[in-house]
């Protein structure tokens, strides 16, 4: 028997108020440990969501006590109808925020204000311009930093997203953390996961002691912890007198499972209750044919696992990621 009430809670009674909608697959980099070097197979536009669909199920979600809202991809800026997605949803009472790689910031800071919108993530995987174009094999670098540094000025909290992968950036990790010397910016340090076709390998996670290690060498009794609030999935840290933060989000050697709040919905109007399971629920086509998404948002919340979508080991449970889909067609 499923149980229906006002607030999406699962069978371990955690209460999910936090949707991330990815509004498209596609995307304008090609970030090596996100997207197949093959690329996303071009599916019609008729199987992903129209922006009034955004709009209806967001709403649904919210009628059930979602309080914030993540707009992410695929590359989010890229929607055709951003600046009108955004609008509508900022009327909807709550909290939105954006997840995006920062290429076309500058052409929606007016709308992105205007929407209320006062917190933005951005992701940077290096410092250096060579490197980023071998990360994401375009060649934006330029445009993303200057995006960053405008985005400082702009908005009241900028977050960069960093996937630290053994022998790519890890030697950047120091760099990164001089940044919050003169920059109040939160840097978090996004822990490598394995998604289909991502070629993901334990030995390319750069592990917490070797982090601490480093952190201990650089910075010694400068470090100091910070609280984290209770849904936080980075743990907080600071360099005395920096004006930034950064922090860990060790998805797999450092879950935070057991206070996860979090509910996906993919660009193609299916429901993930969590970024590793494969148990999707498709809401777009019953909308579309006119019934009642409530119930089947429930059913699906109901099946979620308590860890990791039912992966116990990431090394020996491949076939399971491996039937999950790519991070760019999930969104992050
Ligand atoms: N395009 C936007 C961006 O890059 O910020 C939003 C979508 S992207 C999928 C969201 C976040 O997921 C990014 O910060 C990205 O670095 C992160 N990500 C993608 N693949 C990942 C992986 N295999 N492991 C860890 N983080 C990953
Ligand atoms: Fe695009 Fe973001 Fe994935 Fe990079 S991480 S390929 S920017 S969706």
């Amino acid at each position: 028997m499923i149980r229906q009430s006002n607030h999406i809670t699962d069978a371990f009674g955690r209460k999910h108020d936090y949707l991330r909608i990815s509004l498209t697959d596609r995307c304008n980099l090609r970030c090596t440990y996100c997207m197949p070097e093959e690329g996303v197979a071009l599916r019609s536009k008729n199987e992903f969501m129209t922006s009034e669909e955004v709009i209806q199920i967001a709403s649904a979600f919210v009628s059930l006590g979602i309080k914030k809202i993540r707009l992410t991809g695929g590359e989010p800026l890229i929607k055709k109808d951003f600046n009108n997605i955004l609008h509508q949803l900022s009327r909807l009472g709550v909290e939105i925020s954006i997840t995006t790689n920062g290429i076309l910031l500058h052409k929606h800071f007016d709308s992105i204000l205007e929407a209320g919108v006062t917190k933005i993530n951005i992701s940077l995987d290096t410092l250096k311009r060579q490197k980023f174009n071998l990360i994401t094999r375009r060649d934006y670098f330029d445009l993303v930093y200057e995006n960053i540094q405008n985005s400082l000025l702009i908005f009241d909290e900028v977050k960069l997203n960093v996937v630290l992968i053994k022998g790519k950036n890890d030697n950047e990790l120091i760099d990164f953390i001089d940044f919050t010397k003169e920059n109040k910016v939160n840097i978090r340090f996004i822990e490598y996961m394995p998604f289909d076709g991502n070629n993901w390998r334990k030995e390319l996670t750069v592990t917490q002691s070797e982090i601490n290690n480093i952190l201990q060498l650089n910075y010694g009794n400068k470090i100091v912890k910070l609280l984290d609030d209770n849904h936080s999935t980075s743990r907080n840290f600071k360099i005395e007198k920096h004006l930034g933060t950064f922090g860990f989000i060790n998805t797999i050697t450092n879950p935070f499972c057991d206070s996860c709040n979090r509910i996906r919905l993919t660009a193609d109007g299916k429901l993930k209750n969590c970024l590793f399971s494969s148990n999707e629920m498709n809401l777009l086509y019953p909308l579309r044919s006119g019934k009642d998404i409530i119930p089947l948002i429930f059913k699906n919340i109901n099946e979620k696992f308590r860890n990791h979508g039912g992966i116990n080991s990431f090394e020996k449970d491949s076939h399971i990621y491996n039937k999950n889909r790519t991070m760019i067609a999930i969104g992050g």
